[in-house]
């Protein structure tokens, strides 16, 4: 009756994840990947919680190998002031380190792993159309001679991040509650970059947190810098090929010239519009993982963590559901998965109305809050002992508030 068991779109880290596991509990499973790898994806400092969904899914070991770069923690800095997070001073007390990846290297070495356990992948083969009911699935994808095909399977999961591929064809996609912004980016080659094994994340914020950059540096000098900010800004930054952008990195003050007289490893890229939601991330024979969701913001880099997350949940679930089980998708996927955005949603609302900025950079701050909100930071947004996370909506604008309070009156 079908050809496979599970038909997965897209093998980014969702799809990697999600076919993994599957393959590993005894399902048969293609993924359909539309590029060929190694191909660009932007979405390059990880966060510790996404170590889990790597360890039991059973790729972490050959990521291990690859020899990315460590990151420990993240830093951020605004004006003249610095905050800086150590993953193994945060409350979770879990994975207290991750990398920083160049993704078209990451993804092909989950994707290579993912076939070396059996998982068959169809590369350079795009997902045309997909209709789903309670029994049987059917694909139907233009194959790399340019044939159209179709393909049965039991259950179809959606991990075409960028792509969304279920939410264009089932018109689920709704606009996100975060303002459109967007970034524009490149890679850089820093001869002059003292190669330590493990260096974090800095993020400057400018402009009265309108605007910020990341730096996440790689392996062999390469780093990769972009702006966010207003769609309006980045549009006028990544004019002309980036020259404004270009001109930015190489003389704004607070990255004291670091990026004077570098190379571009690249034409800087331009991204927009990426903040959007969904309707529903599951319905009759599928659901939604990774971007295919709900994607807010990078400042937090919680992009791949939620790919990761989501698509293990989708793959145990849907395992369930294939061997015979009643699966309660809403309850048990988009509720949990929803309470975790929810979390990110709140960190990002605060740190672009400024109350989060109040927090990282005040004068003095509890070390038991500054674990906590490194376990946010670290990705554990559904660890509901933390108040940091239970708490989410209201917390941070009191303590803001506490905080400024306090400064006003000369107390900290
Ligand atoms: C400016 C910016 C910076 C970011 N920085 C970070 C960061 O530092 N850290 C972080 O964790 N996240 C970051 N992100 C988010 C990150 O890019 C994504 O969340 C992440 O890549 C999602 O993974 P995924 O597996 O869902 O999708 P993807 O990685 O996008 O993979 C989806 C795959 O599906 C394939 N596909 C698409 N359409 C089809 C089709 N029709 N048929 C078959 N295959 C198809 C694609 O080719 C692709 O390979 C950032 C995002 C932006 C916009």
């Amino acid at each position: 009756m079908v050809d496979y068991d599970v038909i997965i779109i897209g093998a980014g880290p969702a799809g990697a994840v999600s076919s993994a596991y599957l393959n590993n509990k005894g399902n048969s499973v293609l993924v359909i990947e539309k590029q060929i790898f190694p191909r660009f994806v932007i979405g390059e400092s990880l966060l510790p919680h996404c170590m889990d969904h790597l360890e039991e899914s059973g790729l972490l070991d050959a990521v291990k190998k690859a020899g990315f770069k460590k990151k420990k923690g993240a830093i951020f800095n605004s004006e003249n002031k610095k905050c800086e997070f150590s993953f193994s001073e945060q409350y979770s007390k879990e994975w207290e380190w991750t990398w920083q990846v160049e993704r078209a290297k990451f993804d092909q070495v989950l994707a290579q792993e993912v076939q070396n356990q059996g998982v068959e992948i169809k590369f350079n083969t795009s997902v045309k159309n997909v209709s789903c009911s309670s029994t049987i699935q059917e694909v139907e994808y233009e194959d790399e001679g340019g044939d159209i095909k179709t393909l049965k399977a039991k259950f179809v999961i959606d991990a075409s991040g960028y792509g969304r591929v279920l939410p264009r064809l089932f018109k689920l996609s709704e606009p996100s509650d975060i303002e459109a912004r967007g970034s524009v980016f490149t890679h850089v080659l820093e001869n002059s970059r003292q190669e330590k094994g493990e260096e974090n994340i800095i993020v400057h914020s400018f402009e009265n947190n309108k605007a910020w950059i990341w730096i996440i540096p790689f392996p062999g000098g390469r780093t990769s810098v972009g702006l966010v900010g207003e769609e309006d800004l980045i549009k006028d930054y990544a004019e002309n090929n980036g020259e404004k952008f270009k001109k930015l990195i190489s003389t704004f003050e607070w990255l004291n010239e670091r990026f004077v007289d570098v190379p571009l490893l690249f034409d800087p890229k331009m991204i927009l519009g990426y903040s959007v939601g969904v309707k529903q991330m599951h319905g009759e024979g599928y659901a939604l993982c990774g971007n295919s969701t709900e994607f807010l913001d990078p400042i937090f880099s919680s992009g791949v963590t939620l790919a990761t997350f989501t698509g293990l949940k989708a793959a145990k679930l849907a395992h369930q559901q294939i061997n015979g089980d009643t699966v309660n998708w809403q309850r048990d996927y988009e509720d949990v998965i929803k309470k975790g955005i929810d979390v990110f949603r709140s960190y990002v609302k605060a740190w672009y109305n400024g109350d989060f900025g109040k927090i990282l950079f005040a004068k003095s701050i509890e070390p038991q809050f500054k674990n906590q909100i490194c376990s946010v930071l670290a990705g554990y947004v559904w660890d509901q002992s933390n108040p940091f996370v239970k708490k989410h909506k209201t917390i941070i604008p009191v303590l803001a508030k506490v905080i400024s309070i306090k400064e006003k009156a000369g107390k900290n």
